[in-house]
């Protein structure tokens, strides 16, 4: 099971749609260390499988035989991608296992290797890891955790929680909402641990149209407070995929009586490295109906200046991790601010996320950013707590 690490630009942006080219130069890679006997299948993304075949009856000279091959697809990754003379690198995560085991389903293997591939990333990144049994743990674990995500969204255990947008004066312009699960045992568990679950299990599609429906009766509940705020909302990309995804929130809309003008989604550039032409589309349907769209998590994913040309967007999201070390980090310091004054040339709205101290947010307002998010400002909370703070 492999996994790209993000792909970083190196050469200077002169904006380009890369994802496609990447993808297509990576299984390239990939073909080219493997034997024919071998299979190669792209999972979803930026993610690949890898079947050898014939290794050895040998337990040990088989993980011998995998492990050099791993190594020579984890080095190939390393060399520098070429595209359009502009430069790129990347790193791969690998997870290997074993087969066959006995009873060892066509799910087991998929699971192991995966579980051993995020073993790779954790341990930072660039790496090869096989899967052993005490993973197992893990396994179970993300198991249980995925039958209890069902059973918390019928059994009020989820929670909507917002956070403030503020504008240059500290005023509060817009509010994200963030999932809380407290769970009855293991106490709060956070959206970071819970979401890439849901999101492997397709348990996503059904929370992503729960959140949707609390999103819009938290305009309402807002709108009925006084406040014309703007109201984000997450969407991952399998919820955005989903065929009818698009009548869905047509019917949420209509049973809520939500105002779609005042609705935000966040999406991530995990969303554009497929399908680019389907996608926009899509955008366009939902910002006919009113809603605008965010681009999250700015500068982790796939950047590419020129894609933001080509899609419906209203606003962009600068990472945590680059304010984090502003003001003080010269590299941050630069990435931050020409990532806002290429917003301005493209007539994007700018949120800073994680917004802590004074420092950065004087940062930020100097070089134009027009709205902050973050602890400064005021954590994550519930609806009506978050009403009864601004009436204070
Ligand atoms: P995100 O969309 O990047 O959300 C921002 C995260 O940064 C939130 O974490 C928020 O609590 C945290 N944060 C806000 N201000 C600060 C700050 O000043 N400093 C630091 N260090 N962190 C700050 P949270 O609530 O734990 O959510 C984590 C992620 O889970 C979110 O990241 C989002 O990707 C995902 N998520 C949360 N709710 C939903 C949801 O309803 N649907 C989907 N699809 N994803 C969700
Ligand atoms: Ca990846
Ligand atoms: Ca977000
Ligand atoms: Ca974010």
């Amino acid at each position: 099971y492999i996994d790209l690490d993000n792909f970083k630009l190196i050469n200077d942006a002169r904006g380009h749609v890369v994802g496609d080219a990447l993808l297509k130069q990576v299984t390239q890679r990939l073909l080219l260390t493997l034997r024919e006997v071998d299979t190669v299948a792209r999972i979803s993304g930026d993610e690949f499988v890898v079947l050898l075949a014939n290794l050895s009856d040998d337990v040990r000279t088989g993980a011998h035989m995998a492990l050099h091959v791993a190594e020579k697809i984890r080095l190939a990754m390393m060399q520098l991608f070429e595209i359009d003379g502009l430069q790129y690198s990347s790193t791969c995560s690998t997870g290997v296992t074993l087969l066959p085991r006995e009873n060892q389903t066509a799910d087991d293997i998929l699971r192991e290797a995966d579980t051993a591939m995020y073993r790779a990333k954790s341990g930072g990144r660039n790496q090869v890891v096989f899967f052993e049994t005490g993973m197992q743990s893990e396994i179970e674990l993300r198991l249980t955790m995925e039958r209890e995500l069902s059973q918390a969204m019928d059994g009020g255990q989820l929670q909507m929680y917002i956070q403030s947008q503020v504008d240059r004066l500290g005023t509060p312009v817009g509010g994200e909402l963030l999932m809380r699960w407290h769970h009855p045992q293991r106490g709060p568990i956070s959206p970071a641990i819970f979401i890439p679950v849901a999101e492997e299990s397709g348990m996503i599609i059904r929370l992503g149209d729960w959140v949707l429906r609390q999103g819009c009766l938290a305009l309402n509940q807002l709108a009925g407070a006084g406040f014309q705020l703007s109201l984000s909302v997450n969407v991952s990309p399998r919820q955005f995929r989903q065929p009818d995804f698009v009548d869905k929130v047509r019917t949420v809309l209509a049973e809520t009586q939500a105002d779609p003008h005042h609705l935000i989604f966040e999406v991530t550039e995990g969303l554009l490295i497929d399908n680019l032409h389907d996608t926009i589309a899509r955008m366009l349907e939902l910002t006919r109906l009113g809603i605008r769209f965010s681009i999250d998590d700015f500068g982790t994913g796939y950047s590419s200046f020129s894609y933001l040309k080509k899609l419906p967007l209203y606003e962009l999201k600068i990472d945590k991790s680059f304010v984090q070390d502003t003001p003080g980090d010269k590299n941050d310091t630069a990435i931050v601010q020409s990532m806002l004054s290429m917003a301005e040339h493209l007539g994007l709205r700018v949120v800073a996320e994680g917004v802590e101290t004074r420092d950065q947010a004087d940062f930020l307002i100097t070089n134009g950013c027009s709205s902050m998010q973050g602890y400064l400002f005021g954590r994550p909370m519930p609806l009506d707590a978050w009403i009864d703070l601004q009436r204070k």
